[in-house]
Formats: C-alpha cells, structure tokens, sequence
C-alpha cells in the first residue's frame, strides 16, 4: 500500500459521520454481547437446575468469556471516544454506548488484575455464605429451621437464643467484606465512578444523591403509616408474649430475622386451603392466562418444553435451586423460568410475578430494540412489572373470577389491607430506602471503617425501623453480613423499594383510570386495555429513559401518591385502635 493510499484511508476514517461508525461498532458489540449472553445462561441454568460443581464451574467460566468481552479495553475505548460526540449520534445509540460502559464497568479489563482478585474474592464470600453451619446449643440447626422456629415459638427465651444464633455468619463473613469493600470500589473507580454505589445508582439512571433523597422521600411520606403500624403491632407482639409495651420492638419478637416484613400477625386472611386442591400445573397456567386476557400472545412452546417449573420429584437425586427466577436465555424466544410450584397460594403469587418477567422479555423482544437495550426500562422496572402481576392476582374480585374463592366469598377488607401492608410493603420500605440503603451507602461511598459497621447497622435498624437488639450488639459481630444481599447483590436494595412503590403507582393508573375500579379491589382479567398500558410500557425495553416512559404512561412522576392513598382507609381503622397509645419511639 503506498503512502498516498494510507493517508485517504486514514482521511476518510477520520471524516466518516460519526453515527456510522457507532453503527458498525454497535452491530458488532449487540453480536458478541447476545452471542456471549447466550452461552453464560445456558451454562448457568445447568447450574441452577442441577446443582453440582462441574456445572458450577462451567458457568463460571462462561462468566468470564462473557466478562473478558464485555470488559475489553478496546471495547470501552471506543464506546469512550463515541461518547464524546454524543451530540451527533441518535438518542438510542448514546443509551446502547453507555450500556456496553456500564457492562464494562463490572469487569473492566484495563485492570485484569482487580477484576480477577474481586472475582475470586465474592467465589470465597458465597461459599462461606452458602456452607455456613448455624448452631443452637451445640447443635447444627439450618436457616429453614430457625425461620421455622421465629414462626412459631412464642418462648421468648427460645426465639431470642435462635435470633442470635442467626447472627453467627456474621463475624465469618466480616472480613471478606472488608476486602471487598475495598475490590468493588476499586472496580467502580477504573470506569470513573466515585465508588460502587455510584456504579448501581446509574445503572438506574440516578447519581448516588438522588438515590439517597429520593429513598428519604419514601420513608418519609410512608411514616405516618409506618407509625401507626408500629404502634399496633408492637402492643399485638407485647400481649402475645406477656409483656410491657417497649418503645422499640425488639427483633427477635418479630418472625423475621431483619424485622423486613411483619408476617404471622393477622389470622384472618389464608387463602392456602383454596388451593391445596389444584394441580400445580393448573396454577401456571393460570398465570398464563392472566397474561393472554390481557391480550399478550401464548407463551412459546420451548417455555414449557425447558422449563423447570415444578419440584423435583421424591427419589429424584437431582439438586435445583429453589429460588424462583425467570430467564431470557438467548434475548430471542428461548424464554424459561425456574420455579417449584406447588398448589399453595405463595406459588400461586409467585407464578404470576414470574411470568410478568417473562411477558416484559417477549414485549421487548422486537426489532426495534437491540440486544444491549433488551432489559428493563431500569432494573427496578422488571421487578415493579412483575410486582404489579402479583398484586393484581391477589385482588378479591380476580380470584372470585378465576375461581379460587367462592362467588359469594367475603373478604374482611381491613384484614386483607393489614396483612399486605405488613408482609410486603411498609416495614420493607423502612428496611430497603432505610437500613440496606443508607448502610451500604455509608460503607461503600463514605467509606465507613469496618470498626463502626455494627454500630452504624443499628443505629439504622433504630432509627428507621425503630427496631432494637435483644442484646448488646457490638464491634465482634457485624449484623449486616448476614444478610445475602450484603454480599451477593451490593448497592441493589433501592431498587426493591422502587419496584415497590412503582407497582402501586401502575396499580393506582390503571384501576382507576381504565377499570373505573377501586385500587385495592379490582380485576385486571380479561381486559385488553390494560395489556395495552402495560405493552406500551414493556415494549420499550430500555431504549427510553424509565422517568419518561413513567411520565408518558402514567402522567406522573415516581411517587409514593399511590401507596399512601392505597393504605389511606387502614391508616384510618390503625387510627382508631391506636387511639391513647403512645405513637412511635423517640
Ligand atoms: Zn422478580
């Protein structure tokens, strides 16, 4: 090649428009990313359906095929050098360029070295996490056990030696967070993030500030209910263990090792004996055709020729994860979830929450959005859409329809409103905007000195849970390990409390605007004008900002309007019981 020849080459790079240059790349990274996406979940549903080591390390391997593309220094050089021109690139070629940044930015392979130490690092955390053995006096006792036990002791002394037995993984898994504390930030940093924190708010969208003033803003237009709720729960737990009414609960009354949901307080409302006749297979499929009355098209036949949707049977050796999860195998059709159905109304839930994963990957699964962008609007928008399913099928009217309760069933409405409060939505807002939050907040971006962590933790569950230890808590335990979370999935937990305050706010639309019906009464069946709300919304994948497409659907911004308007008529019967008590802590 002559001289001449190089420098026109080297001239007409230069002058080429810059979308066509994005283009070329962004076709060749949507390839490898699908290629490469397809073969990690492949490698993992073996790992997931059948637990064994040899499938474990196969898909972690293919996590670090996937990893080594995702992260390639070339990879991130040029979305970088793209990204400087963003001006002149389409709306939907800047989101796919800061897609293939922030898939870089968990594994950035300018600095091999960190990425592999985290690695290596989160294996050694999980296999603690996962063989930890628990012991209550001496004897080995499993999480399924002591879960058992909070259920159903009503020995106070019983209930608090088992919650501090569940406290043991705690001072075991302190040090691995230490040092990762120190690898996730590290990682976050070679992509220019502040800190990991930073990382997971904007995958979101949001800088870390807005994150902590946006979940600030949840606790504090829920705190008048929280309050009251508080109030009556803690004189409820106070008469069934024979005690005086404390300030603060403290946990180990609680059923629940975090004080995250308050279940096991209202009687009133069990739906399992409807369902104990039912085959699980029934119970599938009639979250199916909540989906298909919606006008959604059948689930494809490979969905239920590779799912694993029931549990393995007796004698069967085969081990499976018991989590259930929804999967997008190849960004195609290839769509499968992992469940253990069983004819019980958990499941029953569960079943349609899944299968709302499963309609928000086929509504986006279209032309017009590339692979990079085929994910939710934001990560709590896949969880909020499949939240909205769950409630809708727990509505009294749509399990009159599908005919899970009897027609002339009567719900006591203030019953059905305070176990829903207490189990799924109001002490887990004070938990997730609250402790998880502002903890890992503190830990990660404000890096909190590992001698503070109990501490810190406490005053937390205190002063937004208004929740306190049986016992001194200090610096030899670290309380906040033993939450999966904490370990596994850092700087997540705010999307949860998105996810739930967004369920209600679609909830709120569309009973009122297109059904005309009451929010905490009313049925979604068989009604195509609210599939086409929740299409528009689903379709989209992640080519639009989720504050707009919010917008566009709703008219609203995320509020917590919705929420507080739901509970408004428990507000007021709490009210009412609560009236001469002492309302709150401080
Ligand atoms: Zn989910």
């Amino acid at each position: 090649m002559s001289i001449l020849n190089l420098m026109l080459m080297t001239i007409s790079a230069a002058a080429a428009p810059v979308q066509e240059r994005a283009d070329q790349f962004l076709h060749l990274m949507n390839a490898g990313y699908q290629a490469l996406y397809r073969v990690e979940s492949e490698a993992q549903w073996r790992a997931a359906t059948d637990v064994k080591p040899e499938h474990d390390a196969g898909a972690e391997v293919a996590g670090q095929a996937r990893a080594a593309f995702n992260g390639n220094p070339a990879v991130i050089a040029e979305a970088r050098a793209l990204l400087e021109h963003r001006a002149e690139l389409t709306p939907v070629t800047v989101r796919q360029l800061e897609r293939v940044l922030l898939n870089a930015a968990e594994g950035p392979m300018t600095n091999p070295d960190l990425v592999t130490a985290r690695i290596a690092a989160e294996t050694r955390q999980a296999s603690i996490l996962n063989s930890f053995e628990f012991k209550l006096a001496g004897q080995p006792i499993s999480v399924n056990e002591m879960d058992h036990r909070l259920q159903s002791s009503r020995d106070l002394a019983d209930r608090r030696a088992v919650w501090e037995a569940s406290k043991q993984s705690g001072p075991a898994l302190k040090p691995g967070l230490i040092e990762l504390q120190r690898l996730r930030n590290g990682v976050a940093r070679e992509l220019g993030y502040a800190d990991y924190f930073a990382l997971q708010a904007a995958a979101h969208g949001l800088t870390t500030e807005e994150v902590l003033r946006m979940q600030a803003e949840f606790m504090r237009d829920l705190r008048p209910l929280y309050l009251q709720l508080h109030t009556w729960v803690k004189h409820e737990l106070a008469r069934r263990y024979q005690q005086p009414v404390p300030d603060r609960i403290p946990a180990h009354w609680i059923d629940n090792r975090w004080a995250q949901e308050w279940v096991g307080l209202v009687e009133a409302v069990d739906f399992d004996p409807h369902l104990k006749d039912r085959s699980a297979e029934s119970i599938v499929q009639t979250a199916e055709t909540f989906w298909t009355g919606l006008g959604f098209p059948r689930l494809p036949d490979t969905f239920w020729a590779k799912s694993d949707l029931y549990p393995v049977k007796p004698g069967d050796p085969r081990k499976k994860n018991t989590h259930a999860s929804c999967w997008h195998i190849d960004l195609e059709s290839d769509i499968r979830s992992l469940m253990s159905v069983e004819p019980n109304w958990q499941w029953f839930g569960t079943a349609h929450h899944e299968l709302g994963h499963a309609y928000y990957d086929i509504s986006y699964t279209r032309p017009g959005v590339p692979p990079l962008l085929r994910t939710g609007a934001s990560p709590a928008f896949h969880e909020g859409m499949a939240e909205v399913a769950n409630m809708a099928c727990g509505m009294v009217p749509y399990l009159k329809g599908t005919g899970v309760v009897p027609a002339d069933y009567q719900a006591d409405t203030i019953a059905v409103l305070l176990n829903d409060a207490l189990s799924g939505a109001v002490p887990f807002i004070a938990w997730a905007s609250g402790t998880m939050t502002h903890w890992e907040a503190d830990v990660y971006a404000g890096g909190l000195d590992p001698a503070q962590w109990n501490e810190r933790w406490w005053q937390y569950v205190r002063e937004f849970q208004g929740v306190e230890p049986p016992s001194a808590r200090g610096e030899e335990f670290c309380d906040a390990a033993t939450k999966t979370h904490i370990n596994d999935t850092p700087c997540y937990y705010f999307s949860y409390a998105i996810a739930t305050v967004l369920r209600f706010q679609l909830n709120d639309y569309i009973a009122r605007n297109l059904l005309k019906q009451p929010p905490q009464n009313c049925n979604y069946a068989d009604n195509r004008e609210v599939g086409a709300f929740l299409r528009r919304i689903m379709e989209k994948g992640a080519t639009e900002d989720w504050r707009t497409i919010l917008r566009e659907a709703t008219g609203e911004d995320l509020s917590t309007r919705a929420m507080v308007e739901y509970y408004q008529p428990l507000l007021a019967w709490l009210e009412q019981q609560n009236q001469g008590r002492k309302i709150g802590w401080d």
